[in-house]
């Protein structure tokens, strides 16, 4: 079955890497016209030319775009409509976790974290509202993680940050079901991608191998299944969630932790 999202128009945010490069691939073949953004040019052309070589005929726009400068945002929303005409699917996936517990979180830490987890959605879903209220298969899912209900001490800015999140996403699910928008989210565990390599390579033991340290971590952490995401899981929840299979679903969550959850 497909995801019938053939001939729509998504916005993916953090495209350019990990789990948002999945979800534009998906979607890429899919049949969809793919927008997205991310702050870095050359890994923005980089994820580009990785599209076309597979897809040489996709129907793209890349443009860079910080999420958390509102012009910017306004900008890229504009860009997408002149370029597309409309959007169908947004996406907002550009972020990052912090690592650090109470005693060594500062003010301005906090600070800087709320304004990531709350601004990296509501810059781009209010310059992409004018654009959704016209579409007939209008959703925004955000990519969210466990934390929000599950926080751990060791990401305590991240944990608290990601439950606001969460909140708000089920907030705006009921205030934009007036214009047939539904608003969904993934609660992320831990998934393979550049946040992760990039802790590889400041790992203290040089020696171990990329698969014997997620391994390690996911059996440190009692992870059920044992291992990290692959970034195309959370993909395909995403792509779910967005695309018309979801048509009845807003509001909701789906769990892709590798059965790390506890509650019920
Ligand atoms: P990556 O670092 O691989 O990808 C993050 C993407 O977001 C990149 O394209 C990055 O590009 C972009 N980005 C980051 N900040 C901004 C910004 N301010 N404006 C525009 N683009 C931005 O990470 P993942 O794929 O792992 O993470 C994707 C999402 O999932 C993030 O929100 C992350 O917090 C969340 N998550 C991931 C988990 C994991 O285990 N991987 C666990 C829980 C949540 P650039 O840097 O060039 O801007």
């Amino acid at each position: 079955m497909s995801f019938q999202v053939e001939g729509k128009i998504a916005v993916v945010t953090g495209g350019s890497s990990g789990i948002g490069l999945a979800v534009v691939e998906i979607l890429v073949a899919e049949g969809a016209r793919v927008a997205w953004c991310g702050r870095n040019p050359e890994r923005l052309a980089q994820s580009k030319d990785y599209i076309l070589e597979k897809f040489p005929q996709a129907d793209i726009f890349v443009q860079p775009c910080n999420v958390l400068d509102k012009e910017d945002v306004e900008r890229f929303a504009q860009q997408v409509n002149a370029a597309f005409g409309g959007i169908d699917l947004l996406i907002n996936n550009a972020g990052q976790g912090r690592v650090s517990n109470f005693e060594n979180t500062q003010d301005e830490d906090w600070i800087k974290e709320i304004e990531l987890k709350y601004f990296s959605v509501l810059y781009p879903v209010k310059a992409f509202l004018p654009q959704l209220k016209c579409s007939q298969h209008a959703s925004i899912t955000n990519v969210n993680s466990l934390l929000a209900l599950q926080p751990e001490p060791h990401m305590i800015a991240t944990s608290s940050a990601r439950a606001a999140l969460l909140n708000l996403t089920h907030s705006l699910a009921h205030e934009f079901s007036q214009f047939h928008i539904r608003v969904n989210s993934i609660l992320l565990g831990m998934v393979e991608s550049a946040q992760w390599k990039r802790r590889y390579q400041e790992r203290t033991d040089r020696d171990i191998s990329w698969e014997d340290w997620t391994a390690n971590i996911a059996k440190k952490r009692g992870i059920p299944m044992r291992r990290l995401g692959k970034p195309e899981e959370p993909a395909h929840a995403l792509v779910f969630l967005a695309s018309p299979l979801a048509s009845y679903t807003t509001g909701a969550t789906i769990d892709v932790s590798g059965g790390f959850n506890k509650h019920l």
